[in-house]
């Protein structure tokens, strides 16, 4: 299938070109045809997948060719962080390259101002998370009679954060003949009630296992004692091949004490994580982007959905405790049919997630060992003896007992 086959009018079809896509993703071939012909759609797919592009293109093709009914806004996407929404914008940028709309973001975090005047301005298209969105409403600030499409994008990590009063207050000030689109990682009983709520007669899309992680990440454990952990991570870092890591935590603060633990040990690292100001966020992960940063650390809630491409490594240095999160946070690597490996530094004290996510994929993921890295050695120089792990077959020594 090429794009051209989905019907996308010229200006699209030349963007498309030069962003470089050859051909539609899975999830595009089966969703831009249904919303093409105007069907509200439940799109099952993980970030990674080229799900953006699968409503921002027909989105755009739909504005394009209609009229609009009403002044306002004519399209609406609700995502659950601030960089979802920056990604997304910058991704309509690429693909409206020769059409000719007016795009707003809406944030929290950052000065209302800017964003009263971007609608003022007459901003057709809006993106925006659900907190901000629904202050500016209720301020007056969105008129959204003539509101055509509604996207909920990751509508299962929404509710996760608790959106889903603020999502109905805005829903209800919506037009009943809009189409709207929803998209979500997983399929819970949740998500369908979401669906009868704010949709009609939705068409279902569907790409792949939900719990099997995109193909081209490789994954594997190292089962390691507590005061090893940092030990191992320095030294994965040895090789040259880490070059564009995102380490997961749980916690904000260990991840800014990993960032600077890191960034003292030579590896130049930022936290990203919702407890720093949207500027340093930004600056963070356009530095990562660039490659001046070898790694950022992050919570699940902060690095979801984030797109950088050519993630080379993915290190779980929590294991996380939703099995799905360890989903989302491997499918930071691998994208677009790049290969990505993704490593879990697993402790005793963890065991229980990572049998919980093994349970959730339905398979067990390789146990490794570090080449070069001597288990016993490295315990000899921390104080701590080893705990809950069985000693290492080679080396020799005793161990030292506090
Ligand atoms: P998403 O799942 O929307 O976060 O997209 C993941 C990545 O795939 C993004 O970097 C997109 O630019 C890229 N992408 C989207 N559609 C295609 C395509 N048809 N061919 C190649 N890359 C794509």
């Amino acid at each position: 299938m090429t794009f051209s086959d989905l019907k996308l009018p010229k200006p699209i079809l030349d963007a498309i070109e030069d962003t470089g896509y050859t051909e539609p993703t899975p999830i595009q071939g089966k969703a831009i045809p249904i919303i093409m012909r105007r069907k509200d759609v439940i799109g099952i797919a993980q970030t990674g997948t080229g799900k953006t592009a699968a409503f921002t293109l027909p989105m755009l093709a739909i504005l394009d060719n209609i009229k609009p009914k009403a002044p306002g806004i004519r399209a609406l996407i609700i995502s659950p962080t601030r960089e979802l929404v920056a990604q997304i914008r910058d991704n309509i940028i690429d693909y409206s390259l020769h059409l000719n709309v007016k795009l707003a973001t809406i944030y929290g975090g950052v000065g209302e101002q800017p964003q009263i005047q971007a609608l003022q301005n007459g901003a057709e298209i809006v993106i925006a998370t659900p907190g901000r969105l629904m202050d500016l409403m209720e301020q007056g600030h969105i008129d959204m009679r003539g509101l055509e499409i509604l996207v909920m994008d990751e509508a299962d990590r929404m509710l996760d954060m608790g959106f889903l009063p603020a999502m109905r207050k805005i829903v209800k000030k919506m037009p009943n003949d809009r189409q709207t689109l929803l998209f979500s990682a997983t399929l819970s009983g949740q998500i369908e009630q979401l669906t009868r709520e704010f949709q009609q007669k939705p068409s279902t899309v569907e790409i792949g296992d939900r719990t099997n992680p995109a193909k081209t990440v490789r994954q594997c454990v190292y089962e390691i004692p507590r005061h090893l952990k940092f030990p191992l991570l320095l030294h994965l870092f040895k090789s040259p091949e880490l070059y564009t890591v995102l380490i997961f935590v749980t916690m904000k603060h260990h991840a800014s004490r990993l960032a600077k633990h890191l960034s003292q040990s030579d590896i130049p690292a930022e936290a990203i994580h919702g407890d720093r100001t949207q500027n340093q966020r930004q600056r963070a992960l356009d530095k990562f982007k660039q490659g001046k940063l070898r790694v950022l650390v992050g919570t699940d809630v902060a690095a979801r959905g984030i797109d950088i491409s050519g993630v080379t490594h993915v290190i779980n240095y929590r294991v996380p405790e939703n099995p799905e999160d360890y989903v989302h946070r491997i499918g930071r690597t691998g994208r677009a049919e790049k290969e990505g490996d993704a490593f879990t530094i697993l402790t005793a004290d963890e065991l229980e997630y990572a049998e919980a996510v093994e349970r959730f994929l339905d398979k067990k993921i390789k146990r490794d060992k570090l080449e070069g890295f001597d288990y016993l050695y490295t315990a000899m120089l921390d104080d701590k003896p080893i705990k809950s792990f069985k000693k290492p077959k080679r080396g020799g020594g005793k161990r030292r007992r506090r």
